[in-house]
């Protein structure tokens, strides 16, 4: 078994001052430990039919391909604006600064397939709140969501009560 926490590289005051980075690129370019993330993200989710497996970019799709074809699902990209080239649902949220915007293409996810979305970590829940919202706008079912990474004291879960969350390392 694969200690993944080893190659959770901790950067210190990144990307701003006060902010313990979680690096994941040492565990990314590990073969076992890549292929044991993956395999512990999509556990809990493996005999459940699952039509689509979602992730807002960038490092949510790392992991979102290889669960898309270890649950037998399709891929569907969540983007920033500018990058989707059809018609699109858009949800904006607000930053600790400011705000950003997600979006997905409107006949990505048809009304009632199952859904499960994926990134690589989970802090404030503010990221994982905006793809549930495009979910729901395109009626989709959401499975659930799961994560490499939860930063539990950042009440993230809370923020996407009632879907269920899946973690595979959790740090107070
Ligand atoms: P949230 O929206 O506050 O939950 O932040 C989660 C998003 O920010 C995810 O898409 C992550 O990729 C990114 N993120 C936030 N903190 C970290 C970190 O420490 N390491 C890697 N990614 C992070």
């Amino acid at each position: 078994m694969v200690d993944l926490s080893k190659f959770i590289r901790e950067i210190p005051d990144y990307p701003k001052p006060g902010i313990l980075f979680r690096d994941i690129t040492p565990m990314l370019a590990d073969p076992e430990a890549l292929a044991a993330a993956a395999k512990a993200m999509a556990e809990p989710y493996v005999g459940e039919k699952i039509d689509i497996v979602a992730a807002a970019e960038a490092r949510g799709f790392i992991f979102a391909a290889p669960l898309a074809i270890q649950l037998g699902a399709g891929f569907v990209p969540i983007r920033k604006p500018g990058k989707l080239p059809f018609d699109l649902h858009s949800f904006a949220y607000e930053l600790e600064y400011g705000t950003d915007e997600l979006q997905i293409h409107v006949d990505g996810v048809k009304p009632g397939q199952r859904v499960l979305l994926i990134d690589d970590l989970l802090a404030t829940g503010g990221t994982m709140e905006a793809c549930c919202r495009l979910l729901e706008r395109c009626d989709a079912e959401i499975v659930g969501c799961s994560f490499l990474i939860h930063l539990a004291q950042l009440g993230g879960e809370d923020r996407l009560n009632p879907y269920k969350c899946h973690s595979v390392l959790t740090y107070d």
